[in-house]
């Protein structure tokens, strides 16, 4: 565990809850309210229908049904996308139970193979704008500064670490490093010049995804995805050339339902990393709020591996993913409540 006391003088994680719609795609049920659990009742509060009482919760943002994929990247990833470029890592999560819109907030709709689609996610997104940001920089600064950017690709199954950029190695270990922090020992580093040569690390990741999820039994609800961009910037100035790293984390978390199957028994692990994560969450508030308290980063994998993104200068965005519909009203309580804590 890391001891940690007051540092921050804002929100330690911002949270940006978001309503996927009540059927998929277009087609919205006419049903009225008689099938929705909730009700956004501004832009920043949710009215959840509990019974007895309804219960109002409050975040940063909260993103009604019809929201666009533009919508959610500006509001959640352009901050972000510029700190990076200013030397800060940054991590975005989504978080939700399974079939509540993770990976169509993140990558897209599941057949996207188009990253000029209309309907592509944050991480192609953030891409174009690292990638725009970069350009502008570099033009600016009629070439003394210079940009590196390197892409990681890897899924966490039940606490084991495999590459989606490697499909054939087998799962690798995490190790620190004084200069580089925590990073996952021999997997493949990817160096893309431009938005296209992210997407086609990103498309070929996620196609190793879908194929370990059949053919090694991997399923992927039960998986972490954490696409790590690591930026290196250069800058030569009269004297001395100054260079700064930083990282952003993409990351799409596994279903945040309960595993009945599998609770209770002893060494099977598969959500270790979800409720570590949540535990550091709740820390890293603790100590917003100029509490000391004991982060414990290296009790799973995704928290040890991110703990440079976690907290400290690092930018946290967590995208509450919720499904409207009455049947998921136990889900949807339980992911607001765990949205509600990160603030
Ligand atoms: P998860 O990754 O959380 O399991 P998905 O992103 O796969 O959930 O979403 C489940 C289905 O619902 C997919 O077919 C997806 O395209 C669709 N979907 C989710 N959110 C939206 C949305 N905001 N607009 C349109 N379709 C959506
Ligand atoms: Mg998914």
């Amino acid at each position: 565990c890391l001891c940690v006391g007051s540092y921050s003088d804002g929100d330690a994680i911002k949270v940006y809850v978001r309503v996927r719609p009540l059927t998929q795609g277009t087609g919205l049920t006419t049903d009225g309210d008689r099938n929705l659990c909730l009700t956004v009742t501004s832009p920043h509060t949710v009215r959840l229908h509990s019974k007895p009482e309804p219960r109002t919760f409050t975040y940063d943002h909260v993103a009604d049904m019809d929201t666009s994929q533009e919508s959610v990247f500006s509001s959640v990833a352009k901050n972000i996308v510029e700190s990076c470029m200013n030397g800060y890592n940054g991590t975005i999560f989504a978080y939700g139970q399974t079939g509540s819109g993770k990976t169509f907030t993140m990558l897209g709709p599941n057949e996207l193979n188009d990253f000029s689609d209309e309907l592509r996610g944050v991480i192609p997104r953030s891409f174009e704008y690292l990638f725009f940001l970069i350009n502008r920089e570099v033009e600016r600064s009629a070439g003394a500064k210079s940009f590196l950017c390197k892409c990681s690709f890897i899924e966490i199954y039940n606490e084991q670490i495999f590459d989606l950029l490697d499909s054939a190695s087998a799962s690798l270990f995490l190790r620190e490093d004084i200069k580089k922090g925590v990073f996952v020992e021999g997997a493949v580093e990817k160096y893309a010049a431009s938005a296209a040569e992210a997407y086609q690390v990103l498309s070929m990741g996620w196609r190793n995804r879908r194929v370990a999820s059949t053919s090694m039994n991997r399923e992927s609800s039960r998986s972490h995805a954490v696409f790590t961009m690591t930026l290196e910037s250069k800058e030569t100035g009269q004297e001395v050339v100054n260079i700064r790293t930083s990282q952003l984390n993409l990351v799409d978390l596994a279903g945040s339902e309960r595993d009945q199957a599998r609770e209770g028994l002893p060494g099977i692990s598969i959500n270790r990393s979800l409720m570590c994560l949540g535990q550091v969450i709740m820390a890293l508030v603790d100590v917003s709020n100029g509490k000391t308290r004991h982060i414990c980063y290296r009790d799973s994998k995704l928290t040890f591996l991110l703990r440079d993104s976690l907290g400290g200068n690092a930018k946290t965005y967590i995208i509450a993913n919720v499904h409207p519909g009455s049947k998921c009203f136990g889900e949807t309580l339980s992911t607001l409540q765990f949205a509600q804590r990160a603030k």
